[in-house]
């Protein structure tokens, strides 16, 4: 199994490394900050291969100009979304792979945050990285897709292996379970994850990844019945 880092950049973002043993290929998702992702780099002897990018917001983008100067490593991102990503040397659609040494990932279009938004979805492995499309206990914000979009992009993770885990760019666990409260108070699964949220961040511990088979058990926002139910859940959640 390859080594998978969490790195903690800005307020609340969180930034991937995938490091492939075999081949020494290495990749980051997301990377807000080029910082403490080459001191990351530095401290395990990894040379930086690869650069994934889920979508265009700055808190996703922020490290790549210099990440890319200090260590030349490829950068993957949306096709339809290449106006407004950095420079890339992959654009990739809906279905493509994206080959990083051993390892391999899928190229999942998940509209609904962004028009642009893509995941990766690495099989072999079971991880997911969604960037801000899925959240533990919540959802990425309608910027500029639909309702009935993001809850196509949900479903669409919801049916991955329930071991998957779910890598996403945000530590938003312990306020989106405030809401997810709300909309069911009786759920155990959802109770039981909440105490364990609040223990992991009083000892400010990261409560993600989390996997798909606990947020089918917990989050409100895959657990809707349908695309109206979300986008009822979505506008509560806006104003809540
Ligand atoms: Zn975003
Ligand atoms: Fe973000």
């Amino acid at each position: 199994m390859p080594d998978l880092i969490q790195i903690s950049a800005l307020s609340d973002n969180y930034i991937y490394l995938l490091h492939d043993e075999a081949s020494g290929a290495t990749l980051v998702v997301d990377p807000a900050e080029a910082e403490p992702v080459l001191l990351s780099l530095r401290q395990r002897g990894w040379t930086l291969t690869h650069i994934l990018l889920t979508h265009h917001h700055n808190d996703h983008i922020g490290g790549v100009a210099e990440l890319k100067a200090a260590t030349g490593a490829k950068v993957v991102g949306a096709a339809k979304d290449h106006g407004r990503l950095p420079k890339l040397d992959q654009a990739v659609m809906d279905g493509d792979s994206v080959t990083v040494g051993g390892m391999t990932a899928q190229v999942l279009e998940t509209p609904g945050h962004t028009v642009g938004h893509i995941c990766y979805w690495f099989a072999d492995q079971a991880i997911l990285f969604c960037g801000d499309t899925l959240f533990s206990l919540g959802c990425g914000r309608l910027f500029e897709g639909t309702a009935q979009q993001m809850w196509n992009s949900l479903s669409r993770l919801a049916a991955l292996p329930a071991a998957a885990k779910v890598c996403c760019a945000h530590e938003y666990t312990a306020a989106n379970g405030r809401f997810a409260a709300t909309i069911e108070p009786e759920n155990q699964a959802l109770r039981d994850r909440l105490s364990q949220v609040a223990s992991l961040r009083e000892q400010d511990l990261p409560t993600v990844p989390s996997t798909i088979g606990l947020e089918l058990a917990s989050n409100p926002f895959l657990r809707a019945a349908d695309a109206q139910t979300f986008a009822d859940i979505r506008r509560r959640k806006d104003t809540f």
